[in-house]
């Protein structure tokens, strides 16, 4: 008798992830996330409820400890922060923190949902996405980025960018993912639950409870990690491919839940940009100093860098940070909601390089500049050397957040030997453009490269 082969489907094995290109250093990584998620904390109503907070560490803290070592980098130091907002969401910034909205933990049925969410978070982060992407050049370069970070925005904006509502700009900068990385988060994801003592397909039902929720509550979480396609499917798929080792369960999940009932809600969207409205985050009152001096037609020069010579007019001053600004008193300061505003002077930075064609490069630092400054419009450009490089110089129009008036800015590029792009920013009301502009060609002229 001939035995009857039985065709079983092909054996499960679990999915085999490798990381993307990147050209960043996991410190950078990290240096990327502490000023963000420092950033965040500020502007953001965090719950800092002790009890809440100790689980969601705990549940972390299992978590971390599952991803596989091929991604475990040492640099990185992962937190877990409760915000007390009511949309459905999670975010994690690069290098680690990561932050739970509070309608979250309310919306999951039990522990190892809110976990499958985490453990997506943690497998964007441990795959380095947020500069994988920046990698590929889909998105702008980190260099002005970082810049932004600190809080010296380009172009005369008030506040950081992240203090502008809800557009957080920072936020959809690196928190906003591709279907591959999805895909990718996902199966990772599913791997770290099994590892952790995780049941992977409450990582399905989670997303499919994020889905249905929609109205005004599911979308944000999906906008910016959505569906590659069939996602509920695909992760079942990979669950049945491992082993669920153990059980992490805190048992903790309904004392939370009771703890968060017990609470005045949670707070939407509009009321934290609301908030943030009222505390001078955004501003929409005219702040104009006045009688900001007009350049002084003395000099003065600095040396802020092992390569950099600058000579400003004399009535400037230099502040420090990623992007170095020179400014006239009351042409940059604080604007008491925890940002900036610049209104008059200049900014210099170094943007990450890339594609070797300088107006390709200047373009998208531009783009990037737009994304906080949306009203910025390009007037032409012209080549125009930079400390004796070949240079590259646009002219744009803005309106100030600050004043809500127009203003004139120019943005200068050069190369520096290591290819990255060495940027000038010159921002001044519009009606005292002139006068600027003469000056920031002066600086142009004068200023001296030598790396
Ligand atoms: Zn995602």
């Amino acid at each position: 008798m001939v035995c009857a082969v039985v065709v079983v489907g092909e054996p499960a094995t679990q999915t085999r992830i490798t990381a993307d290109k990147n050209k960043y250093t996991p410190a950078q990584d990290v240096k990327i996330g502490q000023e963000a998620a420092a950033e965040f904390k500020k502007q953001l109503p965090m719950l800092d409820d002790g009890r809440v907070d100790e689980w969601v560490e705990d549940v972390g803290r299992q978590l971390v400890a599952g991803i596989p070592a091929e991604f475990a980098h040492r640099e990185f130091r992962y937190t877990f922060d409760v915000v007390n907002q009511k949309e459905i969401n999670a975010f994690a910034l690069p290098g680690g923190p990561m932050f739970l909205n509070r309608g979250m933990i309310e919306a999951a049925k039990t522990e190892a949902e809110v976990a499958g969410v985490m453990a997506h978070e943690i497998s964007h982060v441990a795959l380095r996405h947020g500069t994988a992407q920046a990698t590929k050049g889909e998105k702008f370069q980190i260099g002005a980025i970082l810049g932004q970070v600190a809080g010296a925005v380009i172009g005369g904006t008030a506040g950081s960018i992240i203090a502008q509502g809800s557009q957080f700009g920072l936020g959809t900068y690196f928190l906003k993912f591709g279907r591959e990385a999805e895909t990718q988060a996902d199966l990772l994801g599913a791997q770290i639950m099994a590892r952790a003592g995780y049941d992977p397909r409450q990582m399905a039902n989670m997303f499919k409870t994020i889905e249905a929720e929609g109205g005004s509550r599911g979308p944000e979480f999906l906008s910016s990690h959505p569906n590659p396609g069939n996602r509920y499917n695909a992760i079942n798929k990979e669950a049945a491919s491992l082993k669920v080792q153990g059980n992490a369960d805190t048992g903790d999940f309904q004392t939370v839940r009771q703890r968060l009932s017990g609470m005045a809600p949670a707070l939407t969207a509009e009321q934290i940009a609301a908030n943030q409205k009222k505390s001078g985050g955004t501003s929409t009152v005219s702040r104009r100093p006045v009688n900001v001096e007009l350049p002084s037609a003395q000099e003065r020069t600095y040396r802020p860098g092992s390569f950099l010579r600058i000579t400003v007019p004399s009535n400037w001053q230099q502040t420090g940070g990623e992007v170095l600004t020179y400014a006239p008193e009351g042409g940059f300061y604080s604007d008491g909601g925890g940002g900036t505003s610049f209104t008059h002077g200049l900014q210099v930075g170094v943007a990450q390089g890339g594609s070797g064609n300088l107006q390709r490069d200047t373009d998208a630092l531009i783009q990037g500049f737009a994304k906080s400054n949306p009203n910025l419009r390009s007037a032409g450009s012209r080549r125009e050397s930079l400390g004796g490089r070949t240079g590259l110089t646009t002219f744009l129009s803005n309106v100030s957040d600050a004043t809500r008036e127009q203003e004139g800015i120019a943005v200068s590029t050069t190369y520096l030997k290591n290819g990255n792009v060495l940027f000038l920013v010159g921002v001044s009301p519009r009606d005292e453009s002139e006068d600027y502009e003469a000056a920031f060609r002066r600086i142009r002229q004068n200023m001296q490269i030598t790396d």
